[in-house]
């Protein structure tokens, strides 16, 4: 579950109702708002650590050859999250990860390769990285292809997965196989609904088989995501199950010849209502994956 902290922050600016949850994600220092959670560092085991910061998170890996971490955010936090990684070790970040496409979780790799990083995504997010209007992204360095990436570091071993179009066109699964630990970015979050202008991208059908991959194919006893603390295997499971129920009713639907609108008032699942933003953003997931199913990605 939130910290109580954490919920009630979410729960004032969730009264904003035109503001819905785009300062979760993006604007937050630019709002009128709380000041967010104060960043934190937690370590899950073995000096593999997970840095939430302004409501986003990168992991931080820590070996003796260096660090790797995943997604800086923008300049600001990627200069918070490099002063917090100096009082973990002194070894340089000789990796930057990225999770996926969007540009929001990779404004902020320069701090990290004026120092000599390398920047690794998956081949399918080179063109996006390349063009970003404002020129912050760092270009990955390596790209691959396929489903399966693997990264040696220090005796320590770190795999991506790639599924195919999740959020985003490229998402990459952080994997580290003897630790039992994952990221998934941005297909997951714990408890909460996002708004429709945070579905723009999100593939739905994708979504599904991806976190059905994750559940089938990977090991796992320690889920992070891109966004909110305190996620686990049950969050997943919980997850999984509400975008399975959501696929059937919206498919059930459309085999029915229901209108779209008929489908965002009709549907309903009891089992996820305690979510924040269940009422407020149900019709705009049903929205979503009637397009997926509809019309594709
Ligand atoms: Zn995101």
């Amino acid at each position: 579950m939130f910290t109580d902290k954490i919920r009630k922050w979410i729960t004032r600016i969730g009264g904003a109702a035109s503001l819905a949850l785009l300062p979760l994600f993006a604007l937050a220092d630019d709002l009128d708002l709380p000041p967010p959670p104060p960043p934190q560092m937690t370590e899950i085991l073995d000096q593999v650590y997970y840095y939430f910061d302004n409501f986003y998170i990168s992991m931080v890996v820590v070996t003796e050859e260096g660090a790797a971490i995943t997604d800086p955010g923008g300049p600001e936090r990627a200069a918070r999250l490099e002063l917090a990684i100096r009082k973990l070790t002194d070894k340089p970040v000789t990796r930057v990860i990225y999770s996926h496409d969007h540009y929001d979780h990779a404004r902020g790799g320069k701090i990290f390769k004026d120092a000599g990083a390398t920047f690794i995504s998956h081949e399918k997010c080179m063109g996006l990285l390349q063009n970003d209007p404002l020129g912050q992204v760092i270009p990955p360095d390596i790209t691959y292809d396929g489903q399966e990436y693997s990264i040696e570091l220090g005796g320590k071993t770190i795999e991506l997965r790639h599924f195919g179009p999740g959020d985003g066109h490229c998402m990459s699964i952080f994997y580290m196989p003897e630790q039992k630990i994952i990221q998934a970015v941005d297909v997951h979050l714990n408890g909460m609904l996002v708004t429709l202008d945070h579905l723009y991208s999100h593939e739905y059908v994708g979504v599904l088989n991806t976190l059905r991959r994750i559940r089938d194919e990977l090991d796992y006893e320690h889920v992070v995501n891109g966004h909110l603390p305190n996620s686990s295997p049950e969050w997943l499971d919980r997850d999984l199950e509400f975008v399975e129920t959501l696929y059937k009713e919206v498919l059930n639907g459309i085999k029915n010849g229901d209108s779209l609108d008929i489908l965002k008032s009709g549907i309903k699942i009891p089992a996820i209502e305690d979510w924040q933003f269940y009422e407020q953003n149900l019709p705009a997931h049903v929205e979503r994956m009637y397009y997926a199913i509809n019309h594709g990605g």
